[in-house]
């Protein structure tokens, strides 16, 4: 199973690493599409540079596919433009994977094809198509696009009925919202965001069900546990698959898969806290002691409804007893700092994610390259083409 530990990665940041694993992760359940161009990449030494700017595309010349994680693409249909679904930014890894061990490139690349533009592009496209079909996503019928939207999960696409889908970093998939439609900016938020169950207590007598915008919590810091107030500023119902997690002293939340809970290395989701040490509150006829407690078990509990809490600049504490709480993180204002929920790459924290901390830094390096462009299609034989 190739990992990115596999390749040589240029350009990319730690998150990057994240989301080229996921890639490959979601991929390979393609085992009869996917895989063959997968191990065929990996063996012929490919290198994978990521790029942000949507322009993912195959250099023969230097084996080389620049690849944009964070760029979904909007399939067009043949018949008056629509656009008909979402493909995943990994089918886009794929899609250059497939030019890249494309055996016939070079004479590909030279020949005319009236539906794909070039025999290349109907080669790729073809096994791209079958990898779509394994995979759920939407099929291609030309080499035109309706737009990239953007996606901080590089496995974010529309499925057969139309809903939003995605593969999460601890191999569960999560069902959206139904597509709308249109070609959007950027996919949207669900399943994530950290979410508590609707029954959960909060400090001073509320039910996360039944918070509202403008309501006063009692928070604290994910680090020092120093407490604050904050007034929620959005606060909505939604689906997500539940986690219950349990403290060493009996203290347990139930909370989505998505939600990020502080630890001393930093936050965690919570079907990956086993072992690992969270904030717990105490409230006693003396006031409230905050404290440290290890997680002891972590247990799925279905599909669960949860309310996403938007409060002030601090977490909040919520458990499935009054009286009795885990700091629970809340997701306003975080690197990224846009205010999409899935934003949350770049700072969660994996702790078993072991492929990543013992990759070779070698195969992570920061090369600058220039992009050669080449002005007529008949010396363009080599280079990839724009927009997958
Ligand atoms: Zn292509």
């Amino acid at each position: 199973m190739p990992t990115a530990a596999n390749f040589r990665v240029l350009n990319a940041s730690r998150a990057d690493i994240e989301k080229l694993n996921l890639s490959l992760d979601y991929l390979e359940r393609s085992a009869h599409n996917a895989m063959p161009v997968l191990r065929t990449m990996q063996e012929s030494g490919v290198k994978i540079s990521i790029i942000h700017d949507g322009n993912d595309r195959y250099d023969s010349r230097t084996h080389t596919i620049y690849w944009d994680p964070d760029s979904a693409l909007a399939v067009r249909s043949n018949y008056g433009g629509g656009v008909e679904g979402i493909q995943s930014a990994a089918l886009g890894l794929l899609h250059e994977g497939a030019h890249a061990t494309d055996p016939w490139y070079a004479e590909h690349r030279r020949e005319p094809n009236a539906t794909y533009g070039t025999d290349a592009e109907a080669y790729a496209i073809n096994i791209e198509n079958s990898v779509a079909e394994d995979l759920g996503e939407p099929q291609r019928h030309n080499h035109d696009h309706a737009g990239l939207p953007e996606s901080s999960n590089p496995t974010t696409h529309t499925n057969d009925n139309n809903y939003w889908e995605q593969r999460t970093p601890w191999g569960t998939t999560e069902i959206g919202d139904r597509w709308d439609g249109g070609a959007p900016d950027y996919t949207p938020e669900y399943g994530s965001g950290g979410c508590v169950e609707v029954s959960s207590h909060l400090p001073g007598g509320l039910k996360a069900g039944d918070v509202i915008v403008g309501d006063k919590l009692e928070l604290s810091d994910q680090a020092s546990l120093a407490p604050g107030i904050g007034s929620v500023s959005f606060s909505k119902r939604k689906m997500a698959d539940g986690y219950r997690i349990a403290t060493e002293s009996g203290i347990t939340l139930v909370c989505s898969s998505s939600a990020p809970i502080p630890t001393p290395d930093g936050l965690v989701v919570a079907p990956k806290l086993l072992g690992l040490k969270v904030p717990v509150r105490i409230d006693t006829d003396d006031g409230p002691i905050m404290r440290w407690e290890l997680i002891v078990a972590v247990d799925a509990v279905g599909r669960i409804s949860v309310q996403h809490i938007t409060v002030g600049d601090k977490c909040f504490w919520a458990g499935e007893r009054s009286g009795a709480y885990i700091l629970h993180h809340n997701l306003k204002d975080e690197p990224g700092g846009d205010g999409r929920p899935w934003d949350w790459w770049n700072w969660l924290t994996y702790p078993d994610t072991a492929a990543l901390h013992e990759m070779p830094t070698a195969h992570v390096t920061q090369e600058s390259h220039t992009i050669e462009i080449i002005g007529s299609p008949a010396s363009n034989i080599g280079i990839g083409e724009i927009f997958r």
